[in-house]
C-alpha cells in the first residue's frame, strides 16, 4: 500500500497503529514497575543425570504474574526488557534470588541462571555474581550461567573476557540452545563452556526422525571430545528419552521428567524422603 502511493512517502497512520503503540507503553510502565511491585517470580526445572537418575540440579525461569494480562512468558518480556534497557535491573535480581533460594534448599544441587546478553555491557556482571554468592552464602561450585550463541554474537571479545573472569571464580558456564544459532560450533572453539544444552528442536520427536539421532550423536561425541557435558532439552515422551539416552547424552532436562515448579515444590522435591521416586 505505500508503495503505490509513491517512493519517499510515508504513511504516518495506519489503522491499528496507535492501538499497538498505547499497549507497547503501558506495557512499558508496567514493566518497570513489576520489580517494585513483587511481580516477577523464580520457578524451577529438575536436570537429571541419566546414568544415576539423580537430580543435579535446577533451571530458574522468569515468570511475569501481570495484574490484568495474567502469567506474561519470558519469551514475550524478556526481548522487550532487554529493548526498554531494564533487563540489567531484572537480570540482578534473578541471580540474586536464585543464588538465595539455592543456597537454603536441602540438597547441594546445582542452580542454572540465564543471563540476556546485555548484561555483559557495563563491564559490571563479574561483580555482581561475586556479589550474589556473598550475599546468598551459596558455594560457588553449585551456580552454572547460560548463555546463548547471541551474547557472544557482538563484542565477543568483552563477553569472553567476562566469561574467563566468571571461570575463574570457579562458576559453571553452559552454552544454551545449542545448534540454533548462526556458529554454534564456532563459539566451542572460542571458549571452554562446561555442558552444552542442545536445543528442544534436536529433541523433538527425535524417536522418528533418524536426521535428529545423527545430529544427536554428533554432537554428543564432540563434547565428549571437548571434555564437555552435554544435556537435552524439551524431553517429553519416554521415546524421546530412550534416544537421547542411546545417543550418549549426560543430563536430561524436559516435562517428561519433571515441568518448572515454585521454589516451594523444590524443597519438597529435595526433602531426603520424597527423592527415592526419581523417574
Ligand atoms: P531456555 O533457557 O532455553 O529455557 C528452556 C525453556 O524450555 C523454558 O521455557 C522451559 O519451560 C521450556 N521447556 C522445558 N522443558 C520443556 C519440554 O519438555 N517441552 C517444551 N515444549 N518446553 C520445555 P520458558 O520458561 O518459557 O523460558 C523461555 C526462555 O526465556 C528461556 O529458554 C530463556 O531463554 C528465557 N528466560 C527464562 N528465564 C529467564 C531469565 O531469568 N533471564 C533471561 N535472560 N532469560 C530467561
Ligand atoms: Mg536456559
Ligand atoms: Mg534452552
Ligand atoms: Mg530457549
Amino acid at each position: 500500500r505505500a508503495k503505490a502511493e509513491g517512493r519517499g512517502c510515508h504513511r504516518f497512520f495506519e489503522p491499528g497503529m496507535d492501538e499497538r503503540m498505547q499497549a507497547r507503553r503501558s506495557m512499558e510502565i508496567d514493566l518497570r514497575r513489576a520489580l517494585a511491585l513483587k511481580q516477577l517470580e523464580l520457578v524451577y526445572q529438575p536436570q537429571f543425570d541419566l546414568a544415576s537418575s539423580d537430580i543435579i540440579g535446577f533451571e530458574a525461569l522468569i515468570r511475569w504474574h501481570h495484574p490484568t494480562r495474567g502469567l506474561v512468558p519470558p519469551e514475550e518480556f524478556i526481548p522487550f526488557a532487554e529493548e526498554i534497557g531494564v533487563i540489567s535491573a531484572i537480570g540482578e535480581w534473578v541471580l540474586r534470588t536464585a543464588c538465595k533460594q539455592a543456597a537454603a534448599w536441602p540438597k547441594p544441587v546445582a542452580i542454572a541462571v540465564n543471563l540476556s546478553a546485555l548484561q555483559f555491557r557495563g563491564g559490571k556482571l563479574a561483580e555482581t555474581v561475586i556479589s550474589a554468592l556473598a550475599q546468598s552464602q551459596l558455594p560457588v561450585q553449585r551456580l552454572e550461567l547460560e548463555i546463548t550463541e547471541g551474547a557472544l554474537l557482538n563484542n565477543t571479545d568483552d563477553v569472553l573476557n567476562v566469561l574467563n573472569r566468571l571461570r575463574e571464580l570457579g562458576v559453571a558456564v553452559s552454552m544454551d540452545d545449542f545448534g540454533t544459532g548462526y556458529s554454534s560450533l564456532g563459539y566451542l572453539q572460542k571458549f571452554s563452556f562446561n555442558k552444552i544444552k542442545i536445543d528442544q528442536c534436536f529433541i523433538r520427536d527425535i524417536d522418528t526422525h533418524a536426521d535428529r539421532q545423527a545430529i544427536l550423536r554428533a554432537v554428543t561425541s564432540l563434547a565428549v571430545a571437548l571434555r564437555m557435558k552435554t544435556i537435552a532439552e524439551g524431553v517429553e515422551t519416554e521415546a524421546e528419552l530412550a534416544c537421547i539416552r542411546a545417543a550418549g547424552c549426560d543430563e536430561v532436562q524436559g516435562y517428561l521428567t519433571g515441568r518448572p515448579m515454585p521454589g516451594g515444590a523444590v524443597m519438597a522435591l529435595l526433602e531426603p524422603a520424597c527423592s527415592a521416586e526419581n523417574f
